[in-house]
């Protein structure tokens, strides 16, 4: 039987192996999952040139998924230690790898992670262009940036996020309705400045569907970038906003048309009061496409903490309707992540991921909850670790400040709750003072 991507083969009615797998790990039904991503409610992000890939699942009903962005730049260009990084970012549970490098040989790391890495990589081929074609911005030609589109799909790239909403129009309004931080999207930037200098339409816009062809030929799912995603609390849900938004669900249908898989980025900075109706509007115009949110960062104030800030939002997003979190660092909005930064932002990021499958009711998720409180009622401390999200973290807290009692911690000690009802309702006298 033959298909060109997952949709197609949803939409015919062939089960792939891929979504044989996706479907064991989720605990769903294969028809089930077949019919969301005939809708494209789901998508299995699988580049054909991706062979070591372990398929994962994004959407609805699913498990919400973590992205964890990495890459040289130029003032970091240490491939090892971003290797390192990527090693380190699968084994604490990231589904997807973002390959955000803007500096040396991309492609050589490129084709290293899609032939070693099984999870799913993603690419934004707008930044590669530059550091491709060494040359100035306005010089790059329409071919040019079309024909990077091509080279990451042939490299085996699952998902790339091309800029394609920010069009003429979107940007005339951006410039007469004004906003606080401009565009802080990198890819966004970028093609709007190029568009500036050349007087061009945005060539990813029109040519979306030579670049929709090029999806349906590898299986590269479109991550419809949000090049006016709000960059402060101020500019939130702003008209640059929503009418990039009207024209990303326009594209959203023209790639289904073409069975192209698709997501869909959002926001950006938003108050804890918006994002619910984001994820509505969103979900609304976007028929239900997966939505990928950064963040959402719920305040503007907290660098140093901004993996805080963005898992707060990113567990309502979550809650409400997005299915695909990109982690955000310590290190946002300061300088280029270190090993330490990734692994706080990649813990925040599943804190806040498994937060909301908890509020969604997603299949099993709660199941792993009640094992942390049974081994916290048997004050069964291996246990507690086994199922820690951070093992190591949770042993050496305990580690570093013994308790004089080795069944409490020394939170408490003989005040322990837990263990004082465990021997009281064992018919234990507790006495507490002279123990
Ligand atoms: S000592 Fe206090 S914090 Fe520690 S396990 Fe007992 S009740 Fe919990």
């Amino acid at each position: 039987m033959s298909y060109t991507t997952q949709m197609d083969a949803a939409r015919q009615g062939i089960v792939t192996e891929e979504m044989k797998v996706v479907a064991e790990k989720e605990n769903i039904d294969v028809k089930e999952l077949m019919s969301l991503m005939a809708k494209g409610q789901v998508i299995i992000p699988a580049n054909k040139n991706h062979k070591c890939l372990s398929p994962n699942g994004i959407g609805s009903k699913l498990r919400t998924k973590i992205n964890v962005n990495l890459g040289t730049s130029r003032d970091c260009v240490d491939l090892n230690m971003e290797l390192e990084k990527v090693n380190n970012a699968v084994a604490m549970g990231a589904e997807a790898i973002m390959d955000l490098s803007s500096f040396g040989d991309t492609q050589k790391f490129r084709r290293k992670l899609t032939s070693e890495c099984p999870a799913i990589i993603g690419t934004v081929p707008i930044y590669d262009a530059v550091v491709y074609y060494h040359k100035a911005l306005k010089d790059i030609t329409t071919q040019e940036w079309l024909d990077i589109v091509e080279m990451h799909a042939k490299d085996g790239v699952d998902f790339m996020t091309i800029h394609c909403g920010i069009n003429k129009a979107t940007a005339k309004r951006f410039k007469d309705a004004k906003r606080l931080t401009n565009i802080v999207s990198r890819g966004g930037s970028i093609i709007f400045a190029w568009m500036e200098m050349t007087g061009n339409e945005n060539p990813f816009y029109e040519h979306y569907d030579w670049i929709l062809d090029i999806c349906r030929k590898y299986d590269v799912t479109m991550s419809l970038g949000d090049a006016c995603r709000p960059g402060c609390i101020a500019d939130a849900s702003d008209i640059s906003q929503i009418e990039e938004l009207v024209t990303l669900g326009e594209l959203t249908k023209r790639a289904w048309e073409k069975d192209v898989q698709v997501m869909v980025e959002g926001p950006g900075h938003m108050p804890l009061n918006q994002i619910k109706a984001n994820m509505e509007i969103q979900q609304t115009i976007c028929k239900g496409a997966p939505f990928y949110v950064l963040g959402p960062l719920v305040t503007d104030v907290a660098p140093g903490y901004d993996h805080i800030t963005a898992a707060i939002g990113g567990a309502i997003a979550a809650t409400y309707g997005a299915s695909f979190l990109c982690y955000v660092t310590p290190a946002e909005h300061l300088r280029l992540p270190d090993l330490e930064d990734v692994k706080e932002g990649i813990i925040a990021s599943r804190i806040a991921a498994h937060a909301a499958d908890i509020a969604k009711g997603v299949s099993g998720a709660d199941e792993w909850d009640y094992k942390m409180s049974l081994a916290r009622k048997k004050l069964d401390w291996e246990a507690m670790f086994d199922v820690a999200i951070d093992p190591e973290k949770a042993r050496r807290y305990r580690e570093s400040a013994k308790p004089e009692k080795e069944d409490t911690c020394s939170m408490c000690g003989n005040f322990c709750a837990v263990k004082n009802m465990n021997r009281i309702l064992d018919g234990e006298i507790v006495s507490i003072f002279d123990e």
